[in-house]
């Protein structure tokens, strides 16, 4: 089963090629940060305390993390993208034994191309798709393209946070990259490309199209 991981940097673009694979190809998206952020739109109890992590720009604990997963994962037979997932060892050790995945995608960007698509980053207020107006521009500006409904930056997408959430990359997922890399199932992508060019790219090397 062709199960994905992607990995990158905040602004790697790996939201926009999940998307991309999903309007063309029969995948089920696992954007573990929408799913986080529509619970905290739901103010149910466990809403607060995601939102305390989130907006620090701090990790969720794990516990929260492999529940909200597995909750997600029942009563989906399709192949998988996750896009934000694992983020740290012990997430990863949760994936290996739950589901087989094929490749592991890391979308390579330097740090100050990451900051400068992440200020130009727009979410839709209502139903979450993302934009860049650097990269991905909404046709009308400011409405999103899907329902028309006002597009917002993201609370967590201030510089304090994005700072702090570049640095746990760098210190707790970047070391996950490299277990995939061991066992040759890691392909690396130039995340300063334009997207159709690495979309291109990445069907082919997942083997998608020959
Ligand atoms: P993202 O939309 O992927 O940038 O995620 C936004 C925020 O959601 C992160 O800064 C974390 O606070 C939280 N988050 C997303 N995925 C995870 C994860 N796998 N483990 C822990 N926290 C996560």
């Amino acid at each position: 089963m062709l199960n994905l991981v992607f990995f990158g940097i905040q602004g790697s673009g790996k939201g926009t090629q999940a998307d991309m694979l999903v309007q063309k190809y029969d995948f089920n998206h696992l954007n573990i940060g929408n799913l986080l952020r529509s619970i905290v739109k739901e103010k149910i109890p466990e809403s607060r305390t995601i939102h305390s992590y989130i907006s620090k720009g701090e990790l969720v604990p794990d516990d929260i993390i492999l529940c909200l997963l597995e909750k997600t994962l029942q009563n989906d037979e399709r192949r998988i993208i996750f896009d934000g997932f694992p983020r740290t060892l012990e997430q990863a050790g949760y994936l290996e034994k739950r589901i087989p995945v094929k490749y592991a995608v890391s979308f390579d960007l330097d740090e100050k191309t990451a900051l400068k698509r992440l200020s130009a980053r727009r979410l839709c207020s209502n139903c979450n798709t993302d934009y860049n107006l650097l990269i991905k521009p909404p046709k009308i500006s400011d409405k999103c393209d899907l329902c028309g409904h006002p597009l917002i930056q993201r609370e967590d997408d201030y510089q304090e946070a994005i700072m702090r959430r570049i640095k746990i990359f760098h210190q707790r997922t970047k070391p996950l990259i490299a277990l995939f890399e061991e066992n040759d199932t890691l392909i690396r992508m130039d995340a300063t490309e334009p997207p159709d060019i690495i979309h291109q790219k990445l069907i082919r090397r997942i083997e998608l199209v020959k």
